[in-house]
């Protein structure tokens, strides 16, 4: 049997948002019980960026499960690469200036991964590079999720949507390097102060001085990527040095570990279609106009009617990546179904 997918068509943001709970009713169908927690999975976008998904959308999302009976709450986790969310108390920051506060969308923000993303829970997977994903420590607590997910181009995997948001965006810091990198960090001796930070806080016990140098020895680190969150020198360095295609099959079978056992929503924004995605700190111009909003109880028929939608924009933005590799892999471990029926509401 195909998936089905909700199609909301329109380019105007308010018409979006006043049919939003349209498209959540369908999609939902029938509430919660037990004032159950729901978490609502964003992405804030890094300083500077503007084409994230609004926080209005998650304000509109937000009443819709509290009149549904569910207590919501939005998530999200730590950044691999230093930066504006790189740690939980700049995050928050960044969120409520993007407009993801209380106040504003009427549910509390929680950090999913730790102070500095080291915070997570090993959840074993069967897949064909993973078999024990660092997923967010919160995450396997969550009993029911609903995706915002924002539809993008993306250097490493062609495009990302839901499968990108519950995958490197559900990772713990050692998780998102595991899918990142085929390497072992490595300590930039030009930056390093000589602190010992990370020589304190290694788990491993893989931070030895050499000459009065700190260096990580390969044998023993085991890539858990808590130094990288404690150097405030950014001296510890990653190599971003794995393949499209092993990542982009990575983050399907990360994604099957974060949403295993959940009751889960996914729902796809096809506005402000970038080439790059959220994690750009700057003003990006669209490369197709807006579509709409794309819903789905299934995650691989939620990614796929997308690109279907906007493959030649997205197929030319990237031309060295197959944005098909996610879906396929996602649809060989059972992630989802490729085959969709689309319903326009
Ligand atoms: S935490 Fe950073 S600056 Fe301090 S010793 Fe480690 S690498 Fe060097
Ligand atoms: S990645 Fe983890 S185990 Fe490896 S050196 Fe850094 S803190 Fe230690």
């Amino acid at each position: 049997m195909r998936s089905k997918v909700l199609f909301l068509p329109g380019e105007e943001k308010s018409e979006l948002l006043e049919r939003l709970p349209l498209l959540l009713g369908r999609l939902i169908d029938g509430g919660f019980s037990n004032d159950a927690f729901c978490g609502m999975k964003v992405h804030v976008g890094e300083n500077g960026n503007t084409t994230f998904v609004p926080a209005d959308f998650a304000r509109v999302g937000v009443r819709f499960l509290k009149e549904a009976g569910a207590r919501p709450f939005l998530f999200e986790t730590n950044t691999l690469y230093y930066g504006q969310r790189g740690n939980t108390v700049d995050h928050l920051n960044l969120a409520a200036k993007h407009g993801f506060s209380l106040e504003k969308v009427g549910a509390p923000f929680l950090i999913a991964d730790g102070m500095r993303g080291e915070s997570s829970a090993r959840i074993p997977v069967k897949g064909k590079h993973i078999r024990e994903a660092q997923i967010a420590s919160l995450v396997p607590n969550i009993p029911c999720i609903v995706g915002l997910s924002h539809f993008k181009g993306h250097m490493l995997s062609g495009f990302g949507a839901t499968i990108k948001n519950f995958s490197m965006g559900c990772a713990a810091r050692g998780g998102k390097l595991q899918i990142h990198s085929l390497s072992k960090p490595w300590i930039d001796v030009e930056r390093c102060t000589r602190c010992g930070e990370c020589q304190k806080r290694c788990p491993a016990d893989a931070i030895e001085t050499k000459g009065g140098d700190f260096v990580i020895v390969r044998a023993k680190c085991t890539g858990c990527a808590g130094c990288i969150g404690v150097c405030t020198a950014r001296a510890v360095r990653i190599q971003w040095n794995e393949a499209s295609e092993s990542a982009s099959q990575k983050m399907a079978e990360y994604a099957l570990a974060a949403l295993s056992g959940k009751e889960a929503f996914y729902v796809n924004f096809l506005v402000n279609i970038t080439k790059e995605c959220d994690c750009y700190g700057e003003k990006m111009k669209p490369i197709h106009e807006d579509v709409g909003i794309l819903a789905s109880r299934d995650p691989v028929a939620v990614d796929q009617a997308c690109l279907d939608m906007v493959e030649e924009e997205i197929g030319s933005a990237h031309k060295e990546v197959d944005p098909e590799i996610q879906l396929a892999h996602g649809e060989r471990i059972g992630l989802g179904k490729r085959d969709y029926e689309l319903e326009e509401l």
